[in-house]
């Protein structure tokens, strides 16, 4: 298809999804329902980085969950695939991505969940039980250049949502108390739970999601800057984990209809990736009930059926 084909057929499928109103924007904090509930935007990263865009392609929203797959990375990068297995599991939970859950060995299921992204965030930090201001503030620092190598530009903080988060999360705060009461946790729970709202609360665009999925497709070789930004073994774990974890109980509907490795978030974005080819972020805010983004999957859907994405296509 030529740059001409491929925009005019982005926009056809957005018209088609755009029709779709259903699904409501988050509110859990009053700076997520602020949002223009009809913000679309569509964005794809090809393997030689050049990226299509329609619609809300550069209108920034808060990463949220999707954060979670980038933390997973960086974590296994710090720490190494071992020591993060002994510590967050690689199961499907079957459940919501707030939910309590954690395995027989007080593992949370996996790091796609929010039990599993605070235990992550808990393993970039030192190993103490009082950690200043200063040492949080430097991992954020860490964890914010990782994201934006990714990304290839520099992301920042949405300081509203960052501030909501921390004033309302009482069931965040639960879930690290939980492991914390566990013995599992082997920092501060509040300083784990600051950066966990912090890495919540970055601003992206779809293109920046676009280009953070080439990135992992590529192997962690980021299409724009040239810059081997994580280990190809580190992808490939990551996106096996989107795979089977990263639409929380909407996973085995998703990875059957449109197959493709993905993480979401309450922000509503989608992140989904076709390895070795593109990455693909799209935004619209209105949620369905597991949290997804209701016009992101019709989107990706329509992607993926209509250009044969799904990662078992055999025809
Ligand atoms: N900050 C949100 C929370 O922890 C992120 C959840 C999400 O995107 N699913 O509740």
């Amino acid at each position: 298809m030529t740059t001409t084909h491929v925009d005019g057929y982005l926009r056809h499928i957005m018209a088609v999804c755009a029709e779709d109103r259903s699904g409501s924007v988050a509110d859990y904090i009053p700076e997520l329902a602020r949002v223009d509930p009809d913000g679309y935007g569509l964005s794809l990263c090809v393997h030689d980085g050049h990226v299509y865009s329609e619609g809300d392609g550069v209108v920034g929203f808060t990463i949220q969950s999707i954060s979670k797959a980038l933390t997973y990375a960086l974590l296994l990068t710090r720490i190494g695939r071992d020591e993060v297995d002994a510590k967050i599991g690689v199961e499907p939970s079957g459940e919501a991505f707030n939910e309590i859950s954690v395995d027989d060995n007080r593992r949370p299921k996996n790091p796609m969940i929010n039990a599993g992204a605070i235990m992550a965030t808990s393993l970039l930090l030192p190993p103490v039980r009082d950690v200043d201001q200063a040492t949080v503030d430097r991992v954020y620092g860490e964890l914010v250049e990782f994201y934006s190598a990714c990304a290839g530009r520099r992301l920042t903080l949405d300081e509203d949502v960052y501030r909501s988060e921390a004033q309302t999360g009482s069931r965040n705060r639960a879930i690290a108390y939980m492991l914390d009461s566990f013995g599992v946790l082997d920092t501060d729970p509040e300083a784990a739970l600051d950066l966990y709202y912090r890495q919540c609360s970055l601003l992206v665009t779809t293109v920046d999601l676009s280009v953070i999925g080439a990135t992992f497709a590529n192997g962690g070789l980021n299409p724009r800057t040239g810059r081997q930004v994580l280990a190809q073994e580190v992808a490939q774990r990551v996106l096996s984990v989107m795979t089977t974890c990263g639409m929380y109980d909407g996973a085995g509907d998703w990875v059957s209809s449109v197959g493709l490795p993905a993480k979401s978030g309450v922000g509503g974005g989608i992140l989904a990736i076709l390895p070795g080819q593109l990455g693909i972020g799209v935004y619209s805010p209105r949620l369905d009930r597991h949290g997804n983004s209701v016009r992101g999957i019709d989107t990706c859907r329509h992607l993926s059926t209509d250009l044969g994405l799904h990662m078992f296509n055999l025809t």
